[in-house]
C-alpha cells in the first residue's frame, strides 16, 4: 500500500496522512434471510477497498478512484440521492455519502484516493467495503471514536438515505467485524453478532467462489417480488416476519397459495440450515458444510426459485468432480456461486467447471480461492 501512499502525493500533491483497508465479503449461508429478521454468517475475503487520505479544512470532501473518476462535494449537506447526481458521479455517493453521515459525530472534510481489487456489482460488497474503509479512515483523521457496530449500522444508513440503496446490514457488519478464520454469525432482527471458527484451509479445505459471467438482468423486480411473497405470508401468518414461523407443517397447512408455502419452507430452512452450520463450525466440522450448501441451494433453486442455468450447472459440475458441496450466492438470477472441496481437488473441480461450460458455449467462469480474512483496519 506504499503504492496508494506513493499515488496519493502524485495525485493531490501533498501527503497522505495515512492509509485505511476494507475488505469485501461472502456470505457462507443464509440467502434471503436477513429481510426475514434471520441469520446470515458472512466472512470477509482478503480482497477489498483501500483508501489514502488526508483532512481538509475547507469542509470539502475530494474523492478520486482509481476504478471511476473523480468528484468533489461538500462534507456537509443534504442527502446525495435528493441532489439527483449524474450517472458518471454516482459511484461518489458511497463515500460522500459516509462522509455526511459522519460528519454529524464531529468528522470533516478529506481528499481520499481510493483503490479496490474487489469487482463492482459481482456480489462480493465492493460498496460495503468502500463505505468501511472511508469511514475508518474519516473517524482516524478526526480522532472520533465509534465502536465497529455502531459504524457499521452508520455505513449502512449511509447506503440506505445517501446512495437511495434499501440494503441491510450485513454487508457492512461483515466488512467491519470478520476476523481471519472466522464466520460472522448476524443476527438480522437484534443486530448482535458472534465469530465462528471457520477456515477451510487449516481443515485441508478450500472454498472456490466461481463468478458464473451471467448478468443480473431480472434481480430487480424478481427481488421485490420475493420480498413481497414473504411479507404476504408473514402477515397471512400474523407473525411479524417469516423468522418467527416455529412450527413449519403447521404454517405450510395452513397457506393455501403453493408459490407461498415454498416460498416460507425456504426461508424457515435456511434459518434452521444457519443455525446447524454454526453448530459444525464450532465442533469442528467444517468438511460436513458441504451437504449444508448443498441443501441451501436445492431450497433456493426449487423452493424459492431464485437460481440461474450457470449456477445450476456450475454446482453439479463440482458435486460430480467429487466437492463436498456449494451453492448460488446473492439475490439470484445471476452472480456466484460457492463450491467446497479438499484442497486438493479444487483444481480437478475448476476444470470440471470450465469443461461443463465449454461444452454449452458459454463464457469462461472465474475463480477466487476464498479465504476467511481480517476485517477494516489501518494499513500505514
Ligand atoms: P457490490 O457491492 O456487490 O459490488 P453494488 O452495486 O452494491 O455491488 O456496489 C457497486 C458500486 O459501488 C459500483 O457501481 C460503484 O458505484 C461503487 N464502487 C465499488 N467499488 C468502487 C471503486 N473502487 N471505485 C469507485 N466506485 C466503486
Ligand atoms: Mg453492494
Amino acid at each position: 500500500m506504499s503504492d496508494l501512499r506513493t499515488a496519493f502525493g502524485e495525485s493531490f500533491g501533498r501527503a497522505a496522512e495515512g492509509v485505511w483497508h476494507a475488505p469485501g465479503r461472502i456470505n457462507l449461508i443464509g440467502e434471503h434471510t436477513d429481510y426475514n429478521d434471520g441469520l446470515v454468517l458472512p466472512f470477509a475475503l482478503s480482497r477489498g477497498v483501500s483508501v489514502a487520505a488526508a483532512r481538509r479544512d475547507d469542509g470539502i470532501v475530494e474523492v478520486r478512484s482509481r476504478q471511476a473518476g473523480a468528484v468533489t462535494a461538500p462534507a456537509e449537506g443534504g442527502t446525495v440521492v435528493s441532489e439527483g447526481w449524474p450517472s458518471e458521479r454516482a459511484w461518489a455517493a458511497y463515500p460522500v455519502g459516509m462522509a455526511r453521515v459522519l460528519r454529524e459525530h464531529g468528522t470533516g472534510g478529506a481528499s481520499l484516493l481510493i483503490d479496490s481489487d474487489l469487482p463492482q456489482g459481482a456480489g462480493l460488497s465492493s460498496s460495503a467495503a468502500l463505505e468501511c474503509a472511508t469511514a475508518l479512515a474519516l473517524c482516524d483523521l478526526y480522532g472520533v471514536e465509534i465502536d465497529r457496530p455502531e459504524l457499521a449500522r452508520l455505513a449502512q444508513r449511509a447506503e440506505n438515505e445517501q446512495v437511495g440503496m434499501p440494503c441491510g446490514l450485513m454487508d457492512q457488519s461483515a466488512s467491519l467485524l470478520a476476523e481471519p478464520g472466522r464466520a460472522l454469525m448476524l443476527d438480522c432482527r437484534s443486530g448482535l453478532s458472534s465469530q465462528v471458527p471457520f477456515d477451510p484451509p487449516a481443515a485441508g479445505l478450500a472454498l472456490l467462489a466461481v463468478d458464473t459471467r451471467a448478468s443480473h438482468a431480472l434481480t430487480g423486480g424478481e427481488y421485490g417480488r420475493r420480498r413481497a411473497e414473504c411479507e404476504e405470508a408473514a402477515a397471512l401468518l400474523g407473525v411479524d416476519a417469516l423468522r418467527d414461523v416455529k412450527d413449519l407443517g403447521g404454517a405450510l397447512q395452513r397457506l393455501r397459495d403453493p408459490v407461498l408455502r415454498r416460498r416460507v419452507q425456504h426461508v424457515v430452512t435456511e434459518n434452521h440450515r444457519v443455525e446447524a452450520s454454526v453448530g459444525l463450525l464450532r465442533a469442528g466440522a467444517v468438511a460436513e458444510l458441504g451437504a449444508m450448501l448443498n441443501a441451501s441451494h436445492l431450497s433456493l433453486r426449487d423452493q424459492f426459485e431464485v437460481s440461474w442455468p450457470e449456477a445450476d450447472t456450475a454446482v453439479d459440475a463440482a458435486l460430480r468432480a467429487g466437492a463436498r458441496g456449494g451453492r448460488m450466492i446473492g439475490g439470484g438470477f445471476g452472480g456466484s456461486v460457492i463450491v467446497l472441496t479438499a484442497a486438493d481437488r479444487a483444481g480437478r473441480v475448476r476444470d470440471a467447471i470450465a469443461a461443463a461450460y465449454g461444452k454449452r458455449g458459454w463464457t469462461a467462469p472465474e475463480f477466487l480461492d476464498a479465504v476467511p480474512s481480517a476485517g477494516a483496519r489501518r494499513l500505514a
